[in-house]
């Protein structure tokens, strides 16, 4: 007779291995499912402090503490060097956690993936899901080479492959977010000093932004982030297209004048989008497989653990008292598209003009700085302080559109038009 776990999880990046430690740690009988063999390159190298409380959860905090750099706060610049504006989370809205890290996301998976083993998870590598069957008592996976895992619930945590939402195309994406991104690992990109070098830095020309995270003493991730048409329509290779735009911004050009690329370049495309529906009779959609918007802000690792709690705590309950299953699926399907609501809504503003030069005008007053500053650190804005104050600074942005109330950039700050080159 095949076993029947508690629940099933497919992938165990960190939203999966999450939800997996939680469970075990419950005493749950769960199985991971991951196609890949640990440790295995992933993008998503900076972490949020709010997620800090979950690292503790999860028994993780002081493995972070003794191999991960610490990441104290954040830069926007403009690509030609005309503004930039440095935040430290130490002066974010009643923040409790003034810093985060900054990880190579090969070694912080396999730790997480590692303490789901630890916890009494069993796991599963190399091993991939082909599709699932629901009936009235579970879930039937059937897995690439034939045979099957059952279990009472699924959590799909299968990142942007989302075997659940394409299996019932629940899949929409949003069509001001079509993006294309190529990134890469450097040595000897310029720093600043002290804790400065810890930074998070994005630098926005006119039509791509580019981020810089700092990995460890001599490594730094970088990238560029494009509309899917504007690089199509250029027709470079995406190593091409990254030493395009590295070179076409002044800032870059700076910072990138010692450096060597010591990765591949990778590259993702059409990355934004969100399922309709985050729950079913037996199934739970966390992380990247419930929904991703655009990297900007560095939310994704931060929804996937936040994503991954909240089912682990669902499942707990629902697995001791059935009957709650409907009203906590009906609590974490609002739940979590309110907070993809809230990200989403920030993204939007960010790729409008006037966003670059309200960022870059900070002010104390109403304490408007230090509350964007904590949204930016990962607080999901439940408090009625946070929520007032980020629609003043939303209401601030659309007057910009009209009326300079923070100086405007002129018109050097846009990249000069791209001279096109041959793909390489
Ligand atoms: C360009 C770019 C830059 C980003 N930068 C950041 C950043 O700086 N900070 C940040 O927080 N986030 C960032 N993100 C987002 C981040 O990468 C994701 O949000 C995060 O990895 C989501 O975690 P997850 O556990 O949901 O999915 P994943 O980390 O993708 O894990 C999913 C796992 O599922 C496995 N899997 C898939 N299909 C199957 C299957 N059929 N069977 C079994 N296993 C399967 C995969 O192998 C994988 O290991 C970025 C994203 C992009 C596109």
């Amino acid at each position: 007779m095949e076993e029947i776990y508690d629940v099933a999880i497919i992938g165990g990046g960190p939203a999966g291995s999450t939800a997996a430690v939680l469970l075990a740690q419950k005493g749950r009988r769960v199985v991971v499912l991951e196609r890949e063999k640990f440790p295995r390159f992933h993008i998503g190298e900076s972490l949020l402090p709010y997620s800090l409380t979950a690292f503790d959860r999860l028994g993780i905090r002081a493995r972070l503490e003794a191999g991960a750099m610490q990441k104290f706060g954040g830069e926007i610049a403009t690509a030609c060097g005309q503004r930039a504006v440095k935040f430290y989370f130490k002066d974010g809205f009643r923040l409790k956690h003034h810093s985060a890290y900054q990880v190579e996301r090969a070694d912080f998976d396999k730790m997480l993936l590692d303490r789901a083993r630890e916890t009494g998870a069993e796991v599963r590598e190399e091993t991939s899901v082909a599709e699932l069957a629901c009936d009235a008592d579970g879930v039937t996976l059937k897995l690439a080479g034939g045979s099957a895992v059952r279990a009472r619930y699924l959590i799909d945590a299968s990142g942007r492959n989302a075997v659940v939402g394409t299996q019932f195309q629940l899949k929409t994406t949003y069509a001001h977010l079509k993006k294309f991104s190529c990134y890469a690992h450097y040595e000897g990109a310029q720093r600043d000093k002290g804790i400065d070098a810890t930074l998070t830095r994005l630098v926005r020309a006119d039509g791509y932004w580019f981020w810089l995270i700092p990995l460890d003493e001599r490594r730094t991730s970088i990238g560029v982030v494009m509309d899917l048409a504007d690089f199509k329509a250029r027709k470079l290779s995406p190593e091409a297209a990254l030493d395009w735009a590295i070179r076409d911004s002044a800032v870059m050009r700076e910072r990138m004048a010692a450096a060597a690329r010591v990765s591949p370049v990778h590259s993702a495309g059409d990355y934004s989008y969100r399922n309709t529906r985050l729950t079913g009779d037996r199934w739970m959609l966390a992380g990247d497989a419930a929904g991703f918007i655009d990297p900007i802000f560095s939310t994704g690792v931060f929804l996937a653990i936040h994503s991954g709690e909240q089912c682990a705590d669902a499942l707990d309950e629902i697995l001791t008292n059935p009957a709650r299953r409907p009203r906590l699926f009906r609590r974490y399907e609002r739940g979590l598209h309110g907070l993809m609501d809230k990200y989403l809504r920030f993204v939007t503003a960010w790729y409008r003009p006037e966003f670059i030069e309200v960022f870059t005008t900070p002010t104390q007053r109403f304490q408007l700085a230090p509350a964007v500053n904590s949204v930016l650190a990962g607080n999901i804005g439940n408090s009625f302080a946070i929520w007032w104050r980020m629609q003043v600074f939303y209401l601030v942005l659309f007057l910009q559109r009209y009326m300079a109330l923070c100086p405007r950039l002129d018109a050097k700050t846009s990249a000069p038009a791209p001279q096109l080159e041959p793909a390489a």
